[in-house]
């Protein structure tokens, strides 16, 4: 979503190439780079100039260290300062109270019913919350239907009221519910409209007011640029909510919202949520942000979803085989399957440093596994699991059933004796020994 914006910084900081020193006059036309970008990235006009003004004096009165390069100084004073004017650090939600109560507002259409199950899902799966979804949009019953269809997919009961046209009382009855079942978050989506209005707002002002939710969450879309910014600050006058939600950051926006809203509503942005599936939900880390948009990749944020589709005890039994060379087909497409699930390829490979430029204009398709996999499922238990008995006529064979080549089912074998080669020297080896060091 920054690509654009990342790109343009880059080539404002070349500006100062050549230069010894940051001075006043050769930093102006760098400064106006800068401003340029971000207005164009859709960033508020007085954020954006407020900002370069910051940079400036940062810059102006920063150390002189020869050992650094004007154009590097810039990159990071531009990149602590994006951070910081995005909030500098993450905020999190407030799940205190017997249940908690998170209170879910924004315009129809910004993605709040499904924002609302994936932070179901989140807090379930990775906080281990109890949740109770409640359908608070009385006039949609397609609303409500999507809602039970959501919380099915998260495995998160959805209370509802047929019929009952009063929001204030659905909230409130849902909250008893969940007291007396023990279930210790409660999350309200509420009926949106498609433009402000008042009577939307005196609603939802009236369920906060009667069920006094620890966390009110503002959901707004990226795509509407400006807009969310607008919208988001109609709301905040009205409402006082504790944090906003950025939602559709996976289409086609220039990701301006994101770094506006918190300076012009000061209110923090806690999540981002970039794609229709129940796990596309991050916690917004400023700093991260600020890194990916100067195109240093967030390497933190990969590591992180890697760990949490690692299995310490798998982990264990699979180096044991690889130790006894005794890693099979089978043991791939496990590993396949678990690479899947850490979420979108392009997304995920986009958070490497240096790739997601690499990588802009080609088409990285989830699908890219399929091949493979179709070759190995074209494979019998017995082949799986003892590859060196794939003879040519069996090639023949996979090749047919997989609908691929000779040479592609010859690529696949050997690239899998490859990996098992090194996977085996890594495995075994002491530790120390990968940093070089020696006893
Ligand atoms: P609500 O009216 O505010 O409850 O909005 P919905 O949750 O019904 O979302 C409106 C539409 O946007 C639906 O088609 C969703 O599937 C879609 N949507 C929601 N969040 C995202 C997102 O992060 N990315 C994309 N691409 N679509 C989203």
């Amino acid at each position: 979503m920054f690509e654009n914006l990342t790109d343009r910084l880059e080539r404002s900081f070349k500006i100062l190439k050549g230069e010894g020193r940051i001075t006043e006059i050769n930093v102006a036309e760098t400064l106006k780079e800068i401003r340029r970008a971000l207005i164009d990235a859709d960033v508020n006009y007085k954020v954006a100039k407020t900002f370069t003004d910051e940079v400036k004096q940062k810059a102006l009165g920063a150390n002189v260290l020869t050992a650094v390069k004007p154009g590097q100084m810039m990159t990071k004073i531009v990149r602590d300062e994006l951070a910081l004017l995005m909030g500098g650090t993450a905020s999190d939600i407030n799940l205190d109270g017997r249940p908690a109560v998170i209170l879910i507002a924004g315009l129809q259409g910004s993605g709040k019913t499904t924002f609302s199950g994936k932070l179901a899902n989140l807090l379930k799966s990775k906080r281990s919350r109890s949740v109770l979804l409640v359908a608070g949009d009385v006039y949609r019953p397609a609303a409500i239907e999507q809602l039970k269809i959501l919380g099915q997919q998260v495995g998160v009961e959805v209370y509802t009221e047929e019929g009952n046209k009063n929001p204030v009382e659905i909230a409130e009855n849902a909250i008893k519910y969940a007291r007396g079942k023990n279930i210790n978050t409660v999350i309200v989506d509420t009926a949106g409209r498609l433009a402000v209005d008042e009577a939307m707002m005196e609603e939802i002002a009236a369920v906060k007011r009667a069920v006094k939710p620890s966390e009110t969450l503002f959901v707004v879309d990226a795509m509407t640029g400006q807009d969310a910014v607008n919208t988001a600050r109609e709301f905040n006058e009205r409402l006082d909510y504790d944090g906003v939600v950025l939602t559709k950051l996976d289409g086609d926006t220039r990701g301006g919202a994101a770094i506006s809203i918190r300076s012009v509503v000061n209110k923090p942005l806690k999540f981002i949520s970039s794609g229709e599936k129940m796990d596309a939900l991050q916690v917004f880390h400023p700093e991260r942000m600020a890194d990916r948009i100067l195109g240093m990749g967030d390497i933190v944020s990969f590591v992180e979803r890697a760990q949490e589709q690692y299995d310490e005890e798998d982990a264990r039994r699979l180096k044991k085989k690889i130790v006894k060379n005794q890693f099979d087909f089978n043991d791939f497409l496990d590993q396949i399957a678990q690479i899947k699930k850490m979420g979108n390829m392009k997304d995920l490979m986009g958070m490497i440093p240096g790739v997601g430029k690499a990588i802009r204009d080609i088409e990285i398709s989830d699908d890219m596994f399929k091949q493979t996999e179709a070759i190995i499922h074209s494979m019998t238990p017995a082949e799986r699991s003892n590859p060196e008995i794939i003879n040519p006529s069996r090639k023949e064979r996979i090749a047919k059933g997989s609908g691929t080549t000779l040479a592609e089912v010859n690529k696949l074998l050997k690239q899998f004796d490859q990996t098992r080669k090194v996977m085996k020297s890594v495995a075994t080896m002491k530790p120390g020994m990968a940093k070089g060091r020696r006893k």
